[in-house]
C-alpha cells in the first residue's frame, strides 16, 4: 500500500489519540450492556409474571441483539483495504510531478501515469486526482481520510461511532448496524410501553404504588430503558433514513456534498445511478439470501464502477477516453478482510 508508512509512524501522542478514539465506541458498548440488564433481568426475569409472553420477549430480543452486535462489530472491525501497489507513483516520478512549473506539465504527467488504470474522476480543473500524501493516483469515488491516514475507497465518512472509515468493504454493515439498531430501539420502547404506562398510573393512584413488583432501581432502569430507546431511535430514523436514500441514488455522503467530478461530462451527482434496484444491488449484492446478513456480498473491487452514461450509452470511457462497450472489469475485492 503506498500509504502505510504514514499508519506505521505512531508517536506516544498518537498512541494516545488511538486510545481517545475508541471512547465513542466503548460508550456504546456499555450502553448496551447496561439495556442488556435492564431488560433482560430487571423487565423480564423480575416483572413479567408471564412465562409464556416473557419467552417470547426474551426469544425476539436476542435475536435482534446478536443482528445488531453482528453488523456494529463487523463495521468496526473491517479493514479500509488497500489501494494495490500498481496505482502508486515511484518516487522519481514524485519528483518530477512536484518539481513541474505549471499544473499542465503536472497534469500531463499523471495523466500519463494513469493511462492504463481504471479512472474516470477527475479534478475541478480535468487532471487525474492524485493524493500527494500516500503518492498513489486516486481510484474512483476514493478520498484520503486524515483520520485513517490513508486513501479509503468509496469513502462515505469517517464514523467516530465505529471508530472506522464507512467505505466500500463496509458500507453494507454500516447500513445494516444502523437499521438493527432502529429495530432493537423501536423494540425495546413498545416492550416497555406498558411499563412506562402502569409507571404514571400508580405514580396518580398512591395506593398503589409498589406494584411495579420490584424497587425503586428496578422501575428506574425500565423507566430509563424507555426513554433511551426512545431517544436512540429519533436520532437513528433520520440517519438510517439517509443511508437507504443514498444506497437508491447510488451517492455516497461525501458525494452529496460535493459531485464527483467524471472525464466525460463533468461534475455530476447521478454519475453512478444506475436505477434503484441495481443501486441497491451493487452494496447489498444480488443474492436476497444474504441481504439482511452482515456478510460481504458487495458488488465489484471498490477501484472502478459502473456509471450511469455507460448504462445508458452501453458503452464506456477508460482512463484515456477509450470506449469500453462492456461493463466495467468487475474483479473480487482487493482486500475485503
Ligand atoms: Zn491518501
Ligand atoms: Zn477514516
Amino acid at each position: 500500500m503506498g500509504n502505510d508508512d504514514n499508519r506505521r509512524r505512531k508517536t506516544p501522542c498518537g498512541c494516545c489519540m488511538s486510545v481517545f478514539k475508541w471512547i465513542p465506541v466503548l460508550f456504546i458498548f456499555a450502553v448496551i450492556g447496561w439495556s442488556y440488564y435492564a431488560y433482560v433481568v430487571e423487565l423480564c426475569v423480575l416483572n413479567t409474571e408471564n412465562r409464556v409472553a416473557m419467552i417470547f420477549m426474551l426469544f425476539f430480543y436476542h435475536i435482534t441483539l446478536i443482528l445488531f452486535l453482528w453488523s456494529y462489530w463487523k463495521t468496526i472491525s473491517t479493514s479500509v483495504g488497500r489501494v494495490p501497489d500498481h496505482w502508486r507513483i515511484p518516487d522519481e516520478e514524485v519528483n518530477h510531478l512536484f518539481r513541474a512549473d505549471n499544473p499542465e506539465t503536472q497534469k500531463r504527467i499523471l495523466n500519463n501515469f494513469a493511462r492504463n488504470l481504471p479512472v474516470t474522476n477527475r479534478t475541478m480543473n480535468g487532471s487525474v486526482r492524485f493524493c500527494d500524501k500516500c503518492k498513489i493516483i486516486k481510484p474512483d469515488r476514493s478520498h484520503h481520510c486524515s483520520v485513517c491516514s490513508c486513501c479509503v475507497l468509496k469513502m462515505d465518512h469517517h464514523c467516530p461511532w465505529v471508530n472506522n472509515c464507512v467505505n466500500f468493504f463496509n458500507y453494507k454493515f454500516f447500513v445494516l448496524f444502523l437499521g438493527y439498531a432502529l429495530i432493537y430501539c423501536l423494540y425495546v420502547a413498545f416492550t416497555t410501553l406498558h411499563d412506562f404506562i402502569q409507571f404514571w398510573q400508580t405514580e396518580n393512584q398512591l395506593s398503589e404504588q409498589g406494584q411495579l413488583n420490584g424497587s425503586g432501581m428496578g422501575r428506574f432502569h425500565i423507566l430509563f430503558l424507555f426513554f433511551i430507546s426512545i431517544m436512540f431511535a429519533i436520532s437513528l430514523v433520520s440517519l438510517f433514513g439517509y443511508h437507504i436514500y443514498l444506497v437508491l441514488v447510488n451517492r455516497t455522503t461525501l458525494e452529496s456534498f460535493r459531485a464527483p467530478v467524471f472525464r466525460i461530462g463533468g461534475p455530476d451527482k447521478n454519475g453512478y445511478n444506475l436505477g434503484r434496484y441495481a443501486n441497491f444491488c451493487e452494496v447489498f449484492g444480488d443474492d436476497w439470501q444474504y441481504w439482511f446478513l452482515p456478510i460481504f456480498t458487495s458488488k465489484g473491487d471498490g477501484l472502478s464502477y459502473p456509471t450511469a452514461t455507460e448504462q445508458t450509452g452501453n458503452q464506456s470511457y477508460d482512463a484515456m477516453g477509450h470506449t469500453n462497450h462492456s461493463t466495467a472489469n468487475r474483479q473480487r475485492p482487493a482486500h475485503p478482510v
